[in-house]
C-alpha cells in the first residue's frame, strides 16, 4: 500500500472546480461529471492499493492531472457510443452496421410533423371515429404490388415469424435445404421456424432441389411451402432450383400455402439501370405466392419494417394472431415508409428521390465528376499535404441483398505523406462527424458511391482537423 499516493488524492470538488473541466461540464452538465470524476478517482484509487511500484512521492497535482486527461477520455469514449450521424465512405450501401437505408427528406419531414403532434393514427378523419393504423399504407402496398392485402411489422424476422406460426404451429413447412440460410444478427431460418412452432421438412440438396422433393414430403401436415430468397449468397456450378410457378403449382393442388421471404424488397426492375436481375416483389406477387415478406429498409429504401403482401383471406387472419401486436411498427416508422411507398407510386422520378435508389444507380460520370469536385474541396484545405488521386472502386450492395454483385464505382484514394494512415483512419472515425473510411495499400479511400453531397464540407474540414492536430 502506498500512503501518499492515497493521500494525495484530489476531493471530487477540487477536480469538478477545475477549469479544464469546465467545458465538459457546459456541455454535458455537472452531475454527469461529477459522474464521471467519481468512477475515475475511484479506479485510480484502487489502482494505488493494488500497485505498490507507484511512485512514493507522487504530488496531487499530477494526480489532478491525470484524473483530468482520463474524465475527457471517458466522455469521449461515451459520447462515441451515443447513436449519432456518421459518414459511410466505405461504398457499401446498405451497410448494416450503420443502419441500411437513409429516408428520402420528405418523409423525415412528415415524421417530424407526425412525431412532433398529434395525429391521426388510430382516428378516421372522414368518419370522425377511430380508423386503422394501418389502412394508408397497407392501401399503397397492395396499389404498388398488385397482392390483394398486406400487413406491415416491426421488421422482416417478424414477418417471416408471424406467417410462419399463424399457419404452421404444430405443423409442418417444407423448405430446401439450399436455402436454409443465417443472415446477420442471428436470424437463421431453422430456428425462425422452429420457434413459430413449426416442425421444419428439409429436402432436396444443398445445390439441387425438385419439385418432386417438395412433392414427396407433402403430408397431411404439411400447411406451407416455403422459398427462401438465398439474398446474401449465391450458389454456384451444378445447381436446381425450384421455381415459385412450380411451387404455387404444387401447393394449389394440395390445398396449402406458398410463402417467399423475398429478404431485400425490390420494387423496381434493377436491370433497367444495368444492374443485375432481382426478382420483384410485383414479380413473386404476379406468380401466385400466397404470402411475399420483405424489409423495409434494405433495397426498397425505407424504414425498418417488415412487410407482408398477399392473399386478403390469409393476412386476415394473420392481423388476429395476438403475436401480431407484439411485433408492432410504430408509428414514426410507418409514416416514414407510407411516404417512401408514396414515392414509388406517384413521383417519377423514383430512383433520384429514394437515397438508396439513387445511389445504386449512379453511373460512372457522375461519380467522377463527384469525386472531383469532393477533391477540390480537400485540397483547397490542405494543399501539400496530402496527396489525392481519383481511381476506379469496386462497391457492394450489402445489407443482405444483391449477393456476389460488384458495382464499378470511383474513389479519392487519399495518401498522407509522413501520416500513417490508420491513424487517420481513427482519427476521422473519432470526428465529430465520424467519417468511416477504408484503408488499401497505405491509403485512405473515399468510396464516392455513399457519400451525400451534403457532406463534403464536413469532409474536408475532417480533414483539415485530423491533419493540423494530429
Ligand atoms: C434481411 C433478411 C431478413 C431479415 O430482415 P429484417 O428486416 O432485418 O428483419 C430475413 N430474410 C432474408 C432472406 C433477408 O435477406
Amino acid at each position: 500500500m502506498n500512503n501518499s499516493g492515497l493521500k494525495n488524492i484530489p476531493s471530487i470538488h477540487e477536480v469538478i472546480e477545475d477549469s479544464r473541466l469546465q467545458e465538459l461540464i457546459n456541455c454535458k452538465g455537472r452531475h454527469v461529471v461529477k459522474d464521471y470524476i467519481v468512477k475515475i478517482t475511484n479506479d485510480y484509487r484502487k489502482e494505488v492499493i493494488n500497485n505498490i511500484d507507484i511512485e512514493n512521492n507522487i504530488t496531487k497535482e499530477i494526480i489532478t492531472n491525470e484524473i483530468i486527461k482520463n474524465v475527457i477520455d471517458l466522455a469521449n469514449i461515451i459520447e462515441r457510443k451515443s447513436l449519432c450521424k456518421v459518414i459511410n465512405a466505405t461504398g457499401i450501401i446498405l451497410h448494416t452496421n450503420m443502419g441500411r437505408a437513409p429516408l428520402p427528406k420528405g418523409a423525415l419531414d412528415k415524421v417530424a410533423d407526425v412525431a412532433g403532434n398529434y395525429s391521426n393514427l388510430e382516428y378516421d378523419l372522414l368518419k370522425g371515429q377511430r380508423g386503422s393504423r394501418y389502412e394508408s399504407t397497407e392501401t399503397l402496398l397492395a396499389k404498388l404490388t398488385g397482392a390483394e392485402s398486406a400487413l406491415v411489422v416491426n421488421n422482416n424476422a417478424a414477418a417471416v415469424f408471424l406467417c410462419l406460426n399463424t399457419y404452421a404451429n404444430q405443423k409442418e413447412v417444407i423448405v430446401s435445404r439450399s436455402e436454409q440460410i443465417e443472415i446477420g444478427g442471428s436470424f437463421r431460418i431453422p430456428d425462425i421456424i422452429k420457434r413459430s412452432g413449426a416442425n421444419m421438412v428439409e429436402v432436396g440438396t444443398t445445390n439441387k432441389t425438385y419439385i418432386s422433393d417438395f412433392g414427396d414430403a407433402i403430408t397431411q401436415d404439411t400447411k406451407i411451402l416455403l422459398k427462401v430468397h438465398t439474398s446474401n449468397y449465391k450458389i454456384q456450378g451444378f445447381t436446381c432450383d425450384v421455381k415459385g410457378e412450380e411451387l404455387v403449382e404444387l401447393a394449389n393442388n394440395n390445398n396449402i400455402i406458398t410463402m417467399e421471404d423475398l429478404g431485400s424488397g425490390v420494387l423496381i426492375n434493377l436491370q433497367d439501370y444495368k444492374l443485375p436481375y432481382e426478382p420483384t416483389v410485383m414479380e413473386q406477387v404476379k406468380k401466385g405466392i400466397d404470402l411475399v415478406t420483405f424489409s423495409g429498409d434494405k433495397l426498397l429504401g425505407g424504414p425498418q419494417a417488415g412487410i407482408i403482401v398477399g392473399k386478403k383471406e390469409l393476412i386476415d387472419k394473420i392481423k388476429t394472431n395476438p403475436l401480431t401486436r407484439m411485433v408492432r411498427i410504430d408509428k414514426l416508422s410507418l409514416v416514414a415508409l407510407q411516404e417512401v411507398l408514396k414515392i414509388y407510386l406517384e413521383e417519377s422520378n423514383v430512383t433520384k428521390n429514394i437515397p438508396i435508389l439513387d445511389m445504386l444507380t449512379k453511373d460512372i460520370d457522375e461519380l467522377t465528376n463527384e469525386a472531383n469536385n469532393l477533391k477540390t474541396l480537400i485540397e483547397e484545405k490542405l494543399n501539400e499535404k496530402v496527396e489525392i488521386t481519383i481511381i476506379n472502386d469496386d462497391n457492394a450492395t450489402g445489407g443482405g441483398s444483391l449477393p456476389g454483385v460488384v458495382i464499378k464505382g470511383v474513389a479519392l484514394k487519399v495518401a498522407c505523406k509522413n501520416t500513417s494512415s490508420n491513424l487517420i483512419q481513427k482519427k476521422l472515425r473519432d470526428y465529430k462527424v465520424p467519417i468511416i473510411c477504408k484503408i488499401r495499400n497505405d491509403d485512405i479511400i473515399l468510396s464516392m458511391r455513399t457519400i451525400n453531397k451534403q457532406d463534403y464540407d464536413i469532409i474536408a474540414n475532417g480533414f483539415y482537423d485530423v491533419m493540423i492536430r494530429l
